[in-house]
């Protein structure tokens, strides 16, 4: 969205990080080439968000913090490298928006994350749960992190809740073992009958007063609305239906976000990063309401998201 290269010392209130890696990807990688994608496709948009009325680009300082130096390879430097980074931005009061790279990365955000606030709730929109507990017994890949978030206990698990999730499974009821885990889960089926509103409803009350940090997979669309993507699954919502539920979550309080899985070498209309670009821009969104929001709550005008919860 042509926002400004951060600099040295600068304390935007949210800023886009890219984290271009995708060796933890199990079926088609190429995801580290997403972040340079969205950001290529985010020129199309224009700054004023038309549900929430708002120029969220006027109301905070957005900036773009580049790209975590990924090892390609290495997931566990790279989620060094990246929980720093989003530990540092945090700890001054800037949100960071990640931009991946597989879904691996989450893990690395979260650590950074919970170092600052402590675990935050997690929103996860996915077409998969991503708590299975190994790849051919690699721990580290795209399809264990929350599982791994849990284990190391970097978010709050009862207030966690995966949305999405459909298509073929490797048992009968991996889906019990991410409810067993702790979360709340809600289908894709599920979802499509109780409608976009009524989910971001659920997805509220679940998070509460929490800071929370959403991650979002861009799986989670049917493959129509996102072909780029490493494993798509069929049988899923419109982007119509997926951004109604994330415009429906004004009022929470962020920690941070993340869009993830765009595969651009999959994706020759570049709809997906265009998706995900618009992803990024209600994100913008949602951080200037819940600003708004501490500020009027605070009379000193402190940013709540600089208190550790
Ligand atoms: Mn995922
Ligand atoms: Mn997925």
């Amino acid at each position: 969205m042509r926002v400004a290269q951060a600099v040295e010392g600068s304390r935007a209130d949210a800023a886009v990080l890219g984290i271009p890696f995708d060796t933890a990807a199990s079926f088609r990688p190429g995801q580290r080439f997403g972040p340079s994608a969205v950001r290529e496709m985010s020129v199309l948009l224009r700054p004023s968000n038309q549900f929430h009325k708002l120029n969220a680009f006027e109301a905070i300082e957005v900036v773009d913090a580049g790209d975590v130096p990924a090892v390609p390879g290495d997931v566990k430097r790279t989620y060094d490298l990246t929980s720093k980074r989003v530990a540092a931005l945090a700890a001054q009061g800037t949100v960071a928006i990640g931009i991946g790279g597989d879904h691996s990365v989450t893990l690395g955000e979260l650590r950074g994350i919970a170092e600052v606030y402590g675990p935050p709730a997690l929103i996860q929109l996915d077409a998969h749960c991503d708590t299975w507990d190994n790849y051919w017994g690699i721990k580290y890949t795209h399809g264990t992190p929350f599982r791994r978030a849990v284990e190391e206990g970097v978010i709050d698990v009862k207030r966690s809740i995966q949305v999405g999730m459909r298509g073929s499974e490797y048992a009968p009821g991996d889906l019990d073992e991410s409810r067993k885990l702790g979360f709340e889960v809600i289908t894709t089926p599920e979802m499509l009958k109780r409608g976009p509103a009524a989910v971001a409803q659920a997805i509220r009350d679940r998070v509460g007063d929490r800071p929370v940090f959403l991650t979002h997979d861009v799986d989670f669309y049917d493959p129509a609305y996102a072909p780029g993507t490493g494993t798509p699954e069929v049988g899923g919502p419109t982007s119509a239906f997926g951004l109604e539920i994330v415009q429906n979550l004004a009022g929470l309080h962020f920690a941070g976000f993340d869009v993830v899985e765009v595969l651009p070498a999959l994706d020759p209309t570049q709809t997906t990063a265009l998706l995900a670009a618009t992803l990024v821009f209600e994100y913008v969104a949602l951080i200037a309401l819940d600003r708004k929001r501490g500020e009027k709550a605070s009379p000193n005008g402190a940013r709540r998201s600089k208190a550790r919860s």
